[in-house]
């Protein structure tokens, strides 16, 4: 019954990486894939989680029983206080619900599904560009995707006025999705200044706000500093959707924990929204996994562990701002035609580098480099051994 099927196409992210597991060169070089990588190219498990595991498995108390549909309750509160704030008014006032879900793509789904079935605008915007999950997260969800300006490829930064002018001309309530810190995949995040404005037009145009939080901590290598452009939104007592995704900052991406919080108006709005966020899941997958979130449970409650944490996340964040340097600088000693100041100036794990899809054939082939058509290479998956052999095929490809 299954004969009609045709093939479908790899995951235009996933599939860089099954292309690059098929290449047998020595000197190949994956820089699709949005993961950490240490300077030695492994993946890293960070000394905190493995502490926090060990405490995990010392403890003969702990069950494996089902979690509550909304997942782990001390790991929600501990998220909720780690994006908004401890000071957070919505926290004090207890106006907020968090549920687990499964990491930031799972969150993105449960808040995308409620505001289909539960808010009265069901067109959602996001950014042009955008991580390419997001489209098809929210049409599945049951939303109308549609999207806003953010990027000029002429500068390579922020297209503020487009951006400004299509939040401005969106019907009033849309939901409009924000990266939180570390635009995917363009690198490119707004001032505060700018966040200011944003934030005075969506309020004033009453549009929803939907953060997601892939990066905390990964863009400045401060949690608080990332998540300022959340807590703005927060302070000014209106409503909005944050979805988090421990994935990254702590390195967790194969164990799915995040987390979904709908800020609301009041307490009795907050508890109401949580008891349909609850029939939204049951039918979905009916509670989330325990361990993942277990782990964060740990190292959130426990002062060291969680200073442990802040200084190990640094390290990241502070190891992909050399890469940024590196190349740069690698571009430049070769003398490579135009300006890669963006390499610098842009934020987070990713570098949009302007390259094109002919480009990018270009370097995979002549020099087994692995990146999505759109030009966008994972600053994580570069070492200092792996930048000159980067720079050479850039150097090559825009001299060809
Ligand atoms: N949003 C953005 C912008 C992302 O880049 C990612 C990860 N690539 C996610 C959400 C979700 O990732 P995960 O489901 O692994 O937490």
């Amino acid at each position: 019954v299954f004969a009609h099927l045709v093939q479908a196409p790899e995951d235009p992210i996933l599939g860089v990486t099954v292309a690059y597991n098929k290449d047998p060169s020595p000197v190949k070089l994956n820089l699709g894939v949005g993961a950490y990588r240490t300077e030695e190219g492994k993946p890293l498990v960070l000394n905190v989680v493995r502490k926090a595991e060990q405490q995990l498995i010392n403890d003969r108390t702990r069950i494996k029983e089902y979690l509550p549909i909304v997942g782990l309750v001390e790991f929600n509160k501990l998220s909720a206080k780690l994006i908004l704030g401890a000071d957070s008014p919505a926290i004090r006032e207890n106006r907020i619900t968090t549920v687990e879900c499964l990491s930031g793509t799972g969150s993105l789904r449960v808040g995308g599904e409620f505001l289909a079935k539960h808010y009265h605008q069901k067109t959602i915007y996001i950014t042009q560009p955008t991580w390419g999950n997001h489209p098809k997260i929210f049409t599945l969800a049951g939303l109308t995707v549609k999207t806003y300006r953010y990027y000029d490829p002429a500068t390579r930064g922020l297209n503020f006025q487009g951006l400004l002018e299509d939040l401005g001309a969106a019907p009033a309530g849309s939901i409009v999705l924000l990266h939180a810190c570390a635009h995917n995949p363009t690198g490119v995040d707004p001032t505060i200044q700018q966040w200011e404005q944003i934030r005075q037009l969506m309020r004033s145009k009453g549009l929803m706000s939907f953060f997601d939080s892939a990066y905390q901590g990964f863009a400045s290598g401060s949690l608080d500093t990332d998540a300022k452009p959340i807590r703005m939104f927060v302070a000014d007592g209106g409503e909005c959707l944050v979805a988090q995704s421990y994935a990254k900052n702590m390195g967790l991406y194969g164990e799915r924990v995040g987390a979904l919080s709908i800020v609301c108006k009041s307490a009795d709005v907050a508890g109401r929204v949580e008891s349909q966020l609850k029939l939204v899941i049951r039918p979905m997958y009916s509670s989330p996994p325990i361990h993942g979130a277990s782990i964060v449970a740990v190292i959130l409650r426990d002062k060291n562990l969680f200073n442990e944490w802040t200084l190990e996340l640094k390290a990241m964040a502070d190891r992909i701002i050399s890469m940024r340097k590196q190349l740069f600088e690698a571009l430049r000693t070769r003398g490579t035609p135009g300006d890669w100041s963006h390499i610098i100036k842009q934020i987070g794990m990713f570098t949009f580098t302007g390259l094109n899809p002919a480009q990018v054939s270009f370097m995979t082939k002549e020099y087994h480099i692995y990146m999505t058509s759109d030009g966008r290479i994972s600053m994580a998956g570069l070492s200092s051994k792996t930048v000159p052999h980067l720079a050479d095929a850039i150097h090559a490809v825009v001299t060809k």
